[in-house]
């Protein structure tokens, strides 16, 4: 019923729309958009209808058509849905005495990956499920729309499809890592994993998946274990995104250009070359400033990626060892201030960078056309994210043009920013 019904969303500060025109003040209504454009856009003093679940027009607020419903944004910022495009979401356990031992400079030998996967082993349907729905419930909450999530805290057959399963419940974009890293059972015997990997398990596993994915590094798989899982899983009908160059230099961002992949994701320690193929080939260059705050490693060079030409994307890396934030804000926060981003780009990383790296041109702008995933920030634009790191600001959140998430409900009260 209420499908039927357009919102009007007007009174809007900043409109963050990512499709290529920025504030020229016109309106983009009948322009559908093909989510290709390259830059951050936006526009002051505007408006947005809803309808049918996707952004019906964008335009000057002085012109908004009328609707069936109106929410006053009171000089508000409007952006795009956060696009987390990397997140380990299906697990059990957590990792806090690791965290703390690794903050205080101190040794400590057991956990890692390999406690998690224990962990998740021997939970049951129920507790994982519960685990990941609490953190889906967190990264609505502050502003993700859309997510990625991985498997590879199991590490068997089933244990792989049951992860692969569970994700499928709450997000399209499902991941299969089978290959994150070789369990116990094989250290004697790498090879006989990966072919378990390229075998049954992705016989398992990929009526559940979208993506294939391998952890390309020293102590986990070497470019020819990496191109191999990449091969059999497009094979499948899976597409590619890798792990690439996050503990140390090597072969990650090669392998993913070779295969053709979606995203190389980390890139922290990246050559010449690497910078390279990601600027010359489709390849995303995912970024993941929250491992690199919780594990204390220098943070990616994304201004060398950006000046070069490479598609940069933001992501949480979400998962209970090495960056256990589910916010993209603060990824942003991180990124315009450690990594030398400008607001803009690290706001369009986010969103229609997220976008990119998943392949989906319906999210990450909000082009006449797009899917209605939206944030109303409380706040007046788009900068306030990284200028006021660490606060709720997200005020509500519209899924496919329903209400998703809302802190307060928007009242017409005038905020104390606003220009009216
Ligand atoms: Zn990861």
């Amino acid at each position: 019923m209420s499908d039927a019904q357009s919102t009007l969303i007007t009174g809007i500060g900043e409109l963050v729309s990512n499709d290529g025109q920025p504030d020229d003040g016109q309106s983009n209504d009948g322009q559908p958009n093909d989510g290709q454009h390259n830059a951050f856009a936006a526009m002051t003093d505007a408006a947005l209808v809803i309808a049918e679940g996707k952004v019906a027009w964008t335009g000057p607020a002085a012109r908004a058509p009328a609707a069936d419903s109106v929410v006053d944004a009171a000089g508000r910022a409007v952006l795009p849905g956060f696009a987390d495009s990397h997140a380990h979401l299906v697990f059990a356990g957590e990792r806090s005495a690791e965290f703390a031992a690794r903050m205080a400079g101190r040794p400590y030998r057991t956990g890692g990956i390999l406690g998690t996967v224990e962990a998740t082993r021997a939970a049951s349907d129920a507790v994982l499920r519960a685990n990941l729905r609490r953190l889906v419930a967190e990264m609505l909450r502050q502003g993700t729309t859309t997510f990625e999530c991985k498997s590879g805290y199991g590490l068997t057959v089933p244990d792989e499809a049951r992860g692969l399963a569970l994700a499928a419940e709450v997000t399209p974009e499902v991941t299969y890592l089978g290959a994150h890293v070789v369990p116990p059972e094989f250290a004697a015997d790498p090879a006989g994993y990966v072919d378990l990997v390229c075998g049954p398990m992705l016989d398992a596993c990929a009526p559940s998946a979208r993506w294939v994915d391998v952890f390309c590094e020293d102590g986990a798989f070497g470019a020819d274990e990496a191109a191999a899982v990449l091969a059999a899983g497009q094979a499948a009908g899976l597409d590619a995104r890798v792990h690439a160059n996050q503990l140390g230099p090597g072969p990650g961002v090669r392998v993913a250009a070779a295969a053709g992949a979606a995203s190389a994701d980390h890139c922290t320690f990246l050559t010449d070359g690497d910078v390279d193929a990601l600027a010359s080939t489709p390849v995303v260059a995912t970024l993941l400033p929250g491992v690199e705050f919780s594990c204390r490693q220098p943070f990616p060079q994304a201004r060398r990626l950006l000046d070069a030409g490479a598609t940069v994307a933001l992501a949480t890396d979400c998962n209970p060892g090495s960056s256990f934030t589910s916010s993209m804000p603060f990824c942003i926060a991180l990124a315009v201030r450690e990594m030398g981003m400008t607001t803009e780009e690290a706001v369009w990383a986010a969103t229609a960078g997220g976008a990119r790296a998943l392949r989906r041109t319906d999210i990450g702008h909000l082009g006449v056309g797009a899917r209605a995933d939206l944030i109303l920030l409380d706040a007046p634009s788009h900068t306030y994210l990284a200028y006021r790191p660490g606060v709720p600001q997200i005020a509500a959140v519209w899924q496919a043009g329903a209400p998703a998430s809302r802190r307060s409900p928007p009242s017409g009260r005038r905020a104390a920013w606003s220009r009216a």
